[in-house]
């Protein structure tokens, strides 16, 4: 994979909306990285129309803040974790009943 350029995270278009930046790819495509990659330490931007990618260089201050619909999902996940938790539950229960 071949690295086109180091890009300064403020020359770089930011869609609220989409919460993705995106920089101009040479093959006219975009080149496009989300605002939740650059939180986790991701500083790779791919065109998903070539094989190039650039670089963001960027601090964690200059990032706009997550929005909350991701702790959401965080949310759900531990819900998830807590309903799987019950079932396992209900399985020993079960098994007990069974070899009484
Ligand atoms: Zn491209």
């Amino acid at each position: 994979m071949p690295l086109y350029e180091e890009i300064e995270i403020e020359d770089m278009t930011y869609d609220p909306e989409t919460l993705m930046y995106s920089y101009p790819c040479p093959c006219g495509d975009r080149f496009k990285i989300h605002l939740d990659d650059l939180w986790d330490g991701e500083d790779v931007a791919d065109c998903q129309s070539c094989t190039l990618f650039i670089q963001v260089i960027y601090e964690e201050e200059d990032l706009p803040p997550l929005p909350d619909e991701d702790s959401d999902s965080e949310d759900e996940a531990e819900t998830k974790l807590k309903e799987t938790a019950v079932t396992e539950e209900n399985i020993i229960k079960a098994v007990d009943a069974l070899s009484i």
